[in-house]
């Protein structure tokens, strides 16, 4: 419903609304003004009948008065008494006056105002004719007598007139209440007529203009209600909308805000549109203030000429881009990387930017120190390799040297090293002051001893030029007469000992950093131990050198030592066979020359000597072996073990038969590098040791087979010949090895303790290895190592098949 419609609404509303209320208000004067004429009107009969009951009491008092004198005066006159004549006194003085208030009461009526006044004189006369009838009181009866009867008639006449008088006023005062009543009922008739009238009339009119009204009102409410519906509706959907915009804008300004990264918006001429706290903060002014400003009035000019230059060539070119900016933050310059995107209006026109920015100031100082210290570990590195891959100190000196200079910048550089002791310097590599590499100065030519040794480190001059103490330099003398300004001199400390400085000097003042004197320190560091490891490389050289010389010399020794013993064990064993043969011939031919002259304990003496002959024989016999081992030439051939195996159970077979041992052997064997003979001889101790160490009663049996193995990546072969022995308990396994080395005595278990020696000495010389595994109780394993020689498949474990050797 639009405005003018409920404009007249509203209008019609009012007009009925007034005639409504207007109609029944002139209804209800005229009413009130028809009651007010009725009540006046009744109001005027009733002060009638009040003004009429006056007259008649007046009227009463003035009989009262006239019957109060003629009684009195008849009193008197009858008795002679004065005393009677009392109210005739009073009544006297009152009467007129009381007349005179009855004729005024009446003047309005002239027939009682006649009467009245015929009173008022009919009484004077009456009055005026008291005393002279007094005066017959004592004087003349008969008169009296007479007066007295006119007199009465007289008094009769007035009480008639008085009578009458009363009569009709209260006649009058009867008429005049009937007429109040009758007023009094037309009255109260008129006014229900009225009031029932004008209620009726009230009613019916007011019952339709309140119709109409409340038609109109319905209307009107129903077209308010329609209107608040709109309106409602209009108003919810608006404050939903406004609440979703609201939360929207509260979540984007909270997001916008709570970001770490300057969030603006600039209009075509650069002036801010939107900036959210942290720009604030970068620029140092509140956000209010931001607003509506350009560039140049919150940047300094040269960073807001580049700040322009970049917005413009985003809005020119329509595309995102990313800058890096250099912005002033309170007194310190910050880097931030802005990424920035035209902003084009609802028309599609660029009507501005957006911009992000990141602070990167601190990631940036990180990745220069990075790549500092990166720098800094490939310099220190290449001075690690140079010095591993150079022996010389000059080299040294000049690798460091080209390293530290692509990192450090100077005009002039130089190691050079101090000799105390010799009061010398020399530079090792480099040039400094004019001295080239190599040259040899005293100290003193250069800095006095005193200054040298005691100052820092790392020890940095801004400026030459501004020194003072040049006498106790002169070195600093000659590089300021060259134009050199910035010093350095690092010490080369080996071991708190000064040896020497890493000197750099450059023409700028103030040329150097606390980096760059960190880096010079860590160089000289590093030079100082490379020069010592130099050195000491230097002397361990000589020393090995030397020690290499002696070692050789004490081989040759040696090993002529060895050749004399082992060519006198030879010929004394050899030589010491000849007697003992001698002695067991000349023994044994005592046995059977002259066996019955000797008794038996001779024969048992004789015994022994032959027991030990053999066993000294036996003795000989091994140490010859041993001996000759180790001059036997050794050229390692290919040989096939179960050969080898077979040839020493050959020479075992008399000891196999009588313990009837048993040896199990695999169908085939592989071949394997070693010297024939002397193989054999390990195989023959080894399987002889398998037969004799078994408990008594025990029948031996020995198995013998192969495993590959590996030796520097090379295949080898593992003999293991197993026993069903006494076992070897741990303690014992490395020291059997060694010569004359047994566990048991000779009655228990015969032997000489060199079997295994001859075990050992004879795999080391064909290049091969020995061991055992065994336990004490639980047999043994014996095992021999050699390169195999031919590869072959042919591994077969089969030990199934005994080989007779019986
Ligand atoms: P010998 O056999 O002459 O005593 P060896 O040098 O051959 O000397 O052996 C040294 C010692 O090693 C032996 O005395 C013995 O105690 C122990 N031994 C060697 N082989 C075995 C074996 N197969 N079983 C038990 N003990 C052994």
């Amino acid at each position: 419903m639009n405005n003018t419609m409920r404009q007249s609404t509203q209008k019609l509303l009012q007009q009925r609304l007034m005639s409504a209320i207007v109609l029944p208000i002139v209804l209800l004067l005229l009413l009130s003004g028809i009651f007010i004429s009725q009540t006046l009107h009744l109001l005027s009969a009733l002060s009638w009948v009040d003004h009429t009951d006056r007259v008649i009491s007046q009227a009463n008092l003035v009989q009262k008065l006239l019957i109060d004198i003629e009684t009195s005066n008849r009193g008197y006159l009858l008795t002679g008494d004065p005393a009677f004549l009392a109210p005739y006194e009073q009544a006297r003085t009152q009467i007129d006056p009381e007349l005179n208030e009855l004729r005024r009461l009446v003047r309005d009526n002239p027939q009682q105002s006649q009467r009245a006044a015929a009173l008022l004189q009919q009484q004077t006369q009456w009055i005026a004719g008291v005393p002279q009838v007094l005066a017959l009181v004592e004087s003349d009866r008969a008169t009296l007598r007479s007066s007295l009867l006119s007199r009465k008639q007289q008094m009769d006449a007035m009480r008639r007139l008085m009578t009458d008088f009363i009569a009709i006023e209260e006649q009058l005062r009867d008429d005049r209440v009937q007429t109040v009543r009758q007023t009094t009922n037309s009255v109260v008739t008129s006014s229900l007529g009225f009031s029932l009238a004008i209620g009726a009339t009230l009613a019916y009119f007011s019952g339709r203009q309140l119709q109409k009204v409340a038609r109109t009102y319905r209307q009107m409410v129903d077209s308010l209600q329609q209107s608040l519906d709109d309106r409602t509706a209009t108003e919810t959907a608006l404050s939903n909308s406004e609440a979703q915009i609201q939360e929207n804008y509260t979540l984007l300004q909270s997001v916008i805000n709570g970001t770490t990264d300057a969030i603006f918006m600039k209009d075509r001429e650069g002036r801010l549109r939107l900036a959210n706290a942290r720009t604030a903060q970068i620029l140092g002014r509140p956000v209010q203030e931001l607003l509506g400003a350009a560039d140049d009035e919150v940047l300094p000019p040269e960073v807001a000429r580049d700040v322009t230059a970049f917005d413009r060539r985003v809005m020119s070119t329509g595309r995102s881009q990313v800058f890096e900016e250099s912005v002033p933050v309170n007194g310190e310059i910050r880097t931030f990387l802005s990424t920035k995107d035209p902003y084009v209006d609802a028309q599609g026109n660029i009507a501005g930017i957006i911009g992000i920015s990141r602070d990167i100031t601190d990631r940036k100082r990180v990745e220069a120190q990075q790549q500092k210290s990166a720098q800094r570990l490939a310099a220190l590195q290449a001075i690690d390799r140079a010095i591993l891959r150079l022996d010389a100190p000059h080299d040294i000196a000049e690798a460091a040297l080209i390293r530290l200079l692509q990192t450090v910048s100077a005009d002039q550089a130089a190691v050079m090293v101090v000799d105390l002791e010799q009061g010398q310097l020399q530079v090792l590599g480099g040039t400094m002051g004019g001295d080239p590499a190599g040259t040899i100065r005293a100290i003193t030519d250069n800095v006095s001893t005193d200054v040298l040794l005691n100052r820092e480190a790392v020890w940095y001059i801004k400026d030459l030029s501004t020194l003072v103490q040049i006498q106790q330099v002169p070195l600093w003398d000659r590089l300021i007469a060259e134009g050199y300004r910035s010093f350095i001199a690092a010490a080369l400390m080996v071991e708190g000992n000064f040896t020497g400085d890493l000197v750099l000097t450059k023409r700028e003042v103030d040329a150097y950093s606390a980096e760059d004197l960190e880096i010079v320190g860590e160089v000289a560091n590093q030079l100082a131990i490379a020069l010592q490891q130099s050195q000491l490389r230097d002397q361990l050289q000589r020393y090995a050198s030397e020690l290499e010389q002696r070692v050789a010399e004490r081989t040759a020794k040696l090993e002529a030592t060895n050749q004399e013993l082992e060519a006198f064990t030879y010929s004394v064993s050899h030589d010491l066979r000849a007697p003992l043969r001698t002695m067991q011939g000349f023994a044994q031919a005592l046995m059977e020359d002259y066996a019955d002259q000797l008794d038996d304990l001779a024969k048992s003496y004789i015994e022994s000597i032959v027991e030990d002959a053999v066993q000294m024989s036996d003795l000989i016999a091994d140490l010859l072996a041993y001996s000759r081992l180790g001059r036997t030439q050794i050229n390692p051939q290919p040989v096939d073990l179960r050969e080898a195996i077979q040839d020493a159970l050959k020479q075992l077979s008399a000891e196999i038969q009588e313990k009837q041992a048993e040896v199990f052997l695999p169908k085939f064997l592989p071949l394997a590098l070693a010297h024939r003979s002397t193989l054999v001889q390990v195989l023959a101790n080894l399987i002889s040791n398998s037969i004799k160490f078994v408990e008594q009663g025990i029948l031996p049996r020995i198995r013998i087979y192969t495993e590959a193995d590996q030796h520097n990546y090379q295949p080898w072969v593992r003999l293991i010949i197993e026993d069903n022995g006494i076992g070897i308990a741990p303690e014992h396994q490395e020291r059997i090895f060694r010569v004359f080395e047994r566990l048991h005595g000779v009655e228990s278990y015969p032997g000489t303790g060199i079997g295994l020696a001859i075990v050992r000495k004879g795999l080391e010389r064909m290049g091969g290895r020995v061991g055992v595994e065994s336990a004490l109780g639980q047999g043994s394993r014996f095992w021999i190592a050699l390169p195999q020689a031919v590869l072959s498949d042919r591994e077969a474990n089969d030990s199934t098949h005994p080989t007779a050797a019986h």
